[in-house]
């Protein structure tokens, strides 16, 4: 197969440049930093099927399979191919090149939660859309009604495994009662664009990718570097607020060690603050987040994202209720949708600036993110933040 690179790649800020980075680039800067997060970006778009992943505890990390130039270089990559590192959210200036794709500029240096038209809180109107969603079943319902209008097909989303009611896996949905049986937030890793496969397999082209901002940046990210038709079955790019996931092995070794909680017997679970826990037997726990923190899993370790700021439409739980979703709707695409679905009554929706404690929030957090960003790399996300400030014996605070 011939793969017919682009020359070089349309500014993102500056003068053009030939392209020349492969998988070469990507291990020795990206990989091997802890800059990567395991979105997968690179996996399904590699034209020639070379970049393993393994959706297991302790993995979730990109890597060569073909071994003729050792696991730090790529053959196809050595002749010009350079797919992954165009379709890679945290390959050098990302988030640049994704913010000039999506609106033309950079994000100001206050702009700490990235570029925004409108915000929202949102709840579906559907009732059993908005029992199962996670906040205000937003996704769901957003899920449903893009594919009734015919804006997609299907939408690549985190299922469970059939055994396993918590160990998230990415799935393909394609109609209401697909959408409806994967609702609902696991705090575990689940690389949504991964089902980007069985799409291709069943001959689905138009899609909507739902992931936390690790993943959605990698579509602009592609447009953006010219990465060819990789790109384009995303059509439209829901986003999750996220400050972290955790590895799979919380469930034994603390929920269940140290509180006895088992997973078979977990109804739902939240964060808000702390880790909230609803049994089946309609007990209800609450874990302080610090206990927690020993198993951040490691890729998001070095992430400066908390509001998904490369989303047509990003979604959190932030805020006073329980039961609404904050919906940041940031592109002229999110906005056509989000003011047809409250137009037609899909949605209910109110403004979020009503709601000052999830204001205060949403910047916070994208704040405390952003100071996750390790000084070696690109200095985009960085730029604005305000230092954390100095406690009375003079320390700093703890990030979080
Ligand atoms: C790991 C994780 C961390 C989060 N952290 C925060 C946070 O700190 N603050 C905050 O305000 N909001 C956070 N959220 C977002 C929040 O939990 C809700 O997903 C969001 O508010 C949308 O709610 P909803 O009711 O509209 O979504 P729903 O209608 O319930 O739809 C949720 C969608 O998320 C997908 N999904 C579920 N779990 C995962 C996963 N692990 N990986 C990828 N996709 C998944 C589902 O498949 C579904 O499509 C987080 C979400 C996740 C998955
Ligand atoms: S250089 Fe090309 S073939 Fe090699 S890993 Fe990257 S995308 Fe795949
Ligand atoms: S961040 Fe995503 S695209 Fe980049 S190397 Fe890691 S898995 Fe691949």
């Amino acid at each position: 197969m011939t793969i017919t690179e682009p020359a070089a790649v349309p500014p993102a800020t500056g003068k053009a440049e030939r392209w020349t980075a492969q998988w070469k680039e990507l291990y020795a800067e990206v990989i091997t930093t802890g800059l990567c997060t395991g979105c997968a970006g690179c996996v399904v778009t590699c034209p020639h099927d070379v970049i393993g992943y393994e959706h297991a505890e302790g993995k979730y990390i990109p890597f060569h399979i073909e071994e003729e130039l050792g696991l730090d270089n790529c053959i196809h990559g050595e002749k010009g191919c350079t797919t992954c590192t165009r379709a890679c959210p945290r390959f050098r200036a990302w988030e640049p090149a994704a913010d000039m794709h999506l609106f033309g500029r950079v994000r100001e240096p206050d702009e700490m939660a990235g570029i925004w038209q409108d915000l929202w809180l949102t709840r579906a109107a559907n009732d059993e859309q908005h029992q199962k969603g996670q906040d205000g079943g937003l996704v769901t319902a957003m899920l449903t009604w893009l594919i009734d209008h015919d804006y997609i097909e299907a939408a690549m989303v985190s299922g469970v495994e059939d055994d396993d009611a918590w160990k998230a896996k990415p799935v393909l949905a394609r109609n209401k009662e697909e959408i409806l049986a994967t609702a609902g937030s696991r705090y575990t890793y689940c690389a949504n664009p991964l089902a980007l496969r069985d799409a291709k397999e069943q001959g689905l082209t138009r899609l909507a990718l739902v992931g936390m901002g690790c993943q959605t940046s990698s579509p602009p990210v592609m447009w953006d570097r010219k990465a060819g038709k990789v790109g384009k079955p995303f059509l439209f790019n829901i986003g999750l607020l996220c400050s972290k996931t955790f590895d799979d092995a919380i469930f034994p070794e603390l929920f269940e060690a140290k509180y006895g909680l088992k997973k078979q017997d977990m109804a739902k679970m939240n964060i808000k603050g702390v880790f909230q826990i609803w049994m089946k037997d309609g007990s209800y726990h609450e874990i302080n987040l610090k206990e927690c923190h020993a198993w951040t899993r490691e890729g998001c370790k070095n992430c400066p994202d908390f509001a998904a700021e490369h989303a047509d439409v990003s979604t959190g739980g932030i805020g006073e209720d329980n039961d609404w979703t904050l919906t940041i709707v940031r592109t002229e695409l999110g906005k056509e949708v989000i003011d047809r679905m409250i137009a037609d009554g899909t949605i209910i929706a109110r403004p979020a600036q009503e709601d000052k404690e999830a204001m205060r929030l949403l910047r916070l957090l994208s704040i405390v993110s952003r100071r996750r960003w390790p000084e070696f790399a690109d200095r985009a996300p960085a730029i604005g933040v305000p230092p954390p400030k100095k406690k009375a014996d003079g320390t700093a605070p703890a990030a979080h």
